[in-house]
């Protein structure tokens, strides 16, 4: 083959480029190599070798980065998937799979030949050739300095032709090293030891004398740090020791390792419960018999609520994958929430187990990369990124809380989704897929319905109490409160309830649903809310314009001073704090410890685990927070969960809402009483007889379903359709929405001329972030089957973003 197609690390290139191979160089499919591009020499990696170039055309490949290949054929089948799935350039799905500190510059350095000038230089030319002498070696950026940008590149160009000086070209030093440190090995043979002993006793060299001692019977070498720390030893010891060839000083690397903080305790086994048996065997009969159905996806949905057990299969699912002489990934939502996962994790396969985030140190995340590389290590945890570690032998993919949103990768390319990712994976590696929730994703669950994912259910909660049923839960009509006179923001039975648990020295966690809030407008006497006639979902409060303005169709009207169905004056803006939540709380129990646990706290006073792990230790007795207290925490204590305002989240602007309010609710519901006691959760809401209100009290995720597929069959939202989301931001709002417009058109007109059917366009609307870093940003959906042959026709000038499967629509 002679020609390789190179994906090019060249932002926003959406296509690979050919290139010559030059005789003699040996390049295969995954291997990085450098390329010329434009006027520079940038790094690629090969998607593919052929015989014929796909232009007319060719450069050379300059030279290749490292001797070996950097990507197995399954990694660069699947970065081309993703390019192509989700319209981003090819390298953007590449960088994913890429080790830590990969991406390097190339410099180009000169040095002088020995040839002598017989013809006159300009002034420029003969700066130059004197700067290159004197330096014997000057690169690039140097002389630029020199000289300037433009002149340096045609001036070396010009010395280069007439012989004068020649050009290299190296990599820039790498970011990111193994870590190597100095041990001491004891090299005396058995019979030195004792007398040599001796000799240093009798010169008085007894620090000498003592670290032989150390040594002698240590086959390993032993680092200087560990024996200044164990016998305050120093290096001239040490020197004196090497000079009389009893021990030597050797250079070795070792591996940074996240988990090293972490005291485990290794745990053995369970036995399962027998709805857990029931649940595993049939995982296990494809894990080991293999008898998959071709025409099926290797994908189980385990659907069971919390503490049901689920963690406890992924484990089992390990161990037997493990025994099969294969690996595998679990992805968990969150790292800085999960570090119980972890330690069950890390306790149940000792020394096996590597986790990858960006929390890490980049020299951490270098050595955990190269050390999965190796296959020395069985199970990888991580966010969604985790997902492209260098696994080999890939037999199982676990996706814990399969519908958190943070698997979606919404602010840079490739707009990729995790679990989506996983599934084509699976089917490129012969890994199986574990999906696991609570509340799964519609779509999730609509598969498994289809018959498309395998469902696997587990039924009961597993406490220390054994079986359990999950907690109680009330529901409290926020608008009796009022008519009760009390504007506080807790209502009298949560009062009551908390009241009663602080006398029991027992813990409650109070939640505050913080997306959305003021952005609507609601009447806290009748429970109105202002909504699009046209279209239904909540108006948006725009403060700028002071009006309410409908993000699908524009629709907008100005904010009038009293509710349009009980004429009384009391609109209001949503917008609770977790602060004025702490503050009404030591109002009322002005004895009680509390915590605040949002976004704020967390950033500028405490980590994740500080504020967790003195929660746990009970310090505490009032966790007040938001979305984070509803990820998948471990509270025994908490025997009180109170959701203050259910409903911020039901009016949001966005088909997903519903599902995202119900997966919220429940999952707080479900923090209560996990421990010896039962627990109680308390729901306040303007709108109790909301079907989600409903649902989640009763804990019934298929009536919720059953209601919420009802109602994207309806109005044909995914999973009936598909969607894709395309932004255009310009720091001009009517350049930025005449664009919107013209691309609209566009697309219309694209229809038309093919005659789909099925498809439609929603905008161009404002994003509900309109204006984001002195840029505005207007949207359009694209809705239909087939979206991806008709968006890869249109050509998007720069400045447009595309979000294949938005999980948001505002
Ligand atoms: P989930 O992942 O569904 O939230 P877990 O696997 O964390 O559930 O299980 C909930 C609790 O029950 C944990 O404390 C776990 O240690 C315990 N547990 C799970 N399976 C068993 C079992 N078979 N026997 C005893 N305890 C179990
Ligand atoms: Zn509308």
């Amino acid at each position: 083959m002679n020609y390789a197609e190179v994906a090019v690390n060249s932002p926003g290139s959406r296509s690979t480029f050919s290139y010559a191979i030059p005789p003699g160089l040996n390049v295969d499919v995954g291997q990085a190599v450098w390329v010329p591009f434009g006027s520079r020499v940038i790094q690629g990696i090969v998607l593919q070798l052929s015989d014929e170039p796909s232009v007319e055309e060719t450069k050379e490949i300059a030279g290749i980065v490292a001797d070996s290949v950097l990507l197995s054929p399954i990694q660069t089948q699947l970065a081309q998937w993703i390019s192509g799935y989700y319209f981003a350039p090819p390298f953007d799905a590449l960088a994913l799979m890429l080790p830590p500190g990969f991406e390097r510059r190339a410099i180009t350095y000169f040095q002088p030949t020995d040839s002598q000038v017989d013809l006159p230089l300009t002034p420029e030319q003969s700066q130059v050739l004197r700067v290159v002498r004197e330096k014997r070696k000057a690169s690039l950026p140097e002389l630029e300095k020199v000289i300037g940008e433009r002149e340096a590149k045609q001036i070396t160009d010009q010395l280069l032709a007439f012989q004068l000086i020649t050009k290299t070209l190296e990599a820039e030093k790498p970011k990111i090293m193994p870590k190597v440190v100095p041990y001491v090995r004891l090299i005396a043979g058995k019979g030195e030891i004792e007398p040599a002993k001796a000799r240093l006793d009798k010169s008085r060299a007894y620090r000498q004398a003592q670290l032989l001692e150390f040594l002698t019977g240590r086959p390993q070498p032993v680092s200087i740090g560990e024996l200044r720390k164990r016998l305050n030893c120093s290096l001239t010891t040490i020197k004196a020791l090497e000079s009389r060839h009893l021990v030597s000083v050797e250079r070795l690397r070792i591996r940074r390792d996240p988990l090293s903080h972490l005291s485990l305790t290794t745990s053995p086994p369970p036995v399962l419960t027998p709805s857990q048996q029931v649940a595993w065997e049939s995982i296990q009969e494809v894990i080991v018999k293999k008898a998959r159905q071709p025409s099926k996806l290797p994908v189980f949905l385990l659907f069971g609520v919390t503490g049901s057990g689920k963690t406890e299969i992924y484990l089992q699912a390990l161990a037997q994958v493990i025994a099969a002489g294969k690996r595998g990934i679990c992805l968990i939502p969150e790292i800085a929430l999960t570090q119980q996962t972890v330690e069950r994790f890390a306790g149940r396969f000792p020394g096996r187990v590597a986790v990858l985030h960006s929390g890490l140190s980049l020299g951490e995340q270098f050595d955990e990369w190269q050390w999965i590389m190796s296959g020395n290590c069985d199970v990888v945890i991580g966010p969604r990124s985790a997902l492209f570690a260098p696994l080999p032998d890939l037999g199982l993919i676990i996706i814990d809380e399969e519908h958190e949103w943070t698997y979606k990768q919404e602010d840079k390319s490739p707009r990729y989704h995790a679990r989506d990712v996983a599934v084509k994976l699976a089917q490129l590696s012969g890994a199986i897929v574990v999906l696991a929730s609570a509340t799964p994703d519609i779509g999730s669950f609509h598969r498994a319905e289809q018959g498309e994912y395998q469902l696997v259910e587990l039924k009961e909660r597993i406490t220390p109490r054994g079986y359990s049923p999950l907690p109680e839960v009330s529901v409290v009509d926020l608008r009796e409160e009022l008519k009760a006179g009390n504007t506080s923001l807790f209502s009298r039975s949560l009062l009551a309830a908390m009241k009663g648990t602080l006398a029991q020295g027992e813990q409650i966690v109070l939640f505050l649903n913080r997306r959305g809030t003021a952005t609507f407008v609601r009447c806290r006497n009748c429970g109105f809310v202002f909504r699009c006639p046209r279209c239904s979902i909540a108006l948006t409060y725009h403060s700028t314009e002071k009006r309410l303005i409908c993000h699908r169709c524009r629709y907008s009207i100005p904010v009038s001073p009293s509710c349009p169905r009980c004429s009384r004056p009391c609109l209001r803006l949503l917008g609770i704090g977790t602060q004025r939540v702490e503050e009404e709380t030591r109002h009322f129990f002005p004895g009680a410890r509390l915590l605040r646990w949002d976004r704020d706290a967390i950033t500028k006073r405490y980590t994740h685990e500080e504020v967790l792990t003195s929660f746990r230790d009970h310090k505490a007795d009032v966790l007040i927070g938001t979305q984070m207290i509803a990820k998948g925490l471990d509270l025994p204590q908490v025997t009180l969960a109170g959701i203050i305002n259910a409903d911020t989240g039901l009016n949001f602007p966005d088909f997903r809402s519903s599902e995202r309010t119900f997966q919220l609710l429940c999952q707080v519901a479900g923090r209560a009483g996990r421990g010896i006691k039962a627990g109680k959760v308390i729901i306040q809401t303007y709108s109790p007889d909301n079907y989600i209100i409903e649902a989640a009290a009763k804990h019934d995720y298929l009536g919720f379903y059953c209601k919420e597929i009802d109602y994207r069959r309806q109005y044909n939202y995914p999973p009936f359709s598909q969607l894709i989301r395309l932004v255009y931001s310009h720091a001009d709002e009517e350049s930025g929405h005449r664009e919107a417009e013209r691309v609209h058109r566009l697309v219309l007109g694209e229809k038309a001329k093919k005659g789909m059917i099925d498809f439609n366009v929603i905008g161009p609307v404002p994003t509900f972030a309109f204006r984001a870093r002195g840029r505005y940003r207007w949207q359009l959906f694209l809705r239909g089957s087939d979206l991806t042959r008709m968006l890869s026709r249109l050509t998007l000038p720069r400045g447009w973003t595309i979000d294949v499967d938005p999980v948001g629509m505002v």
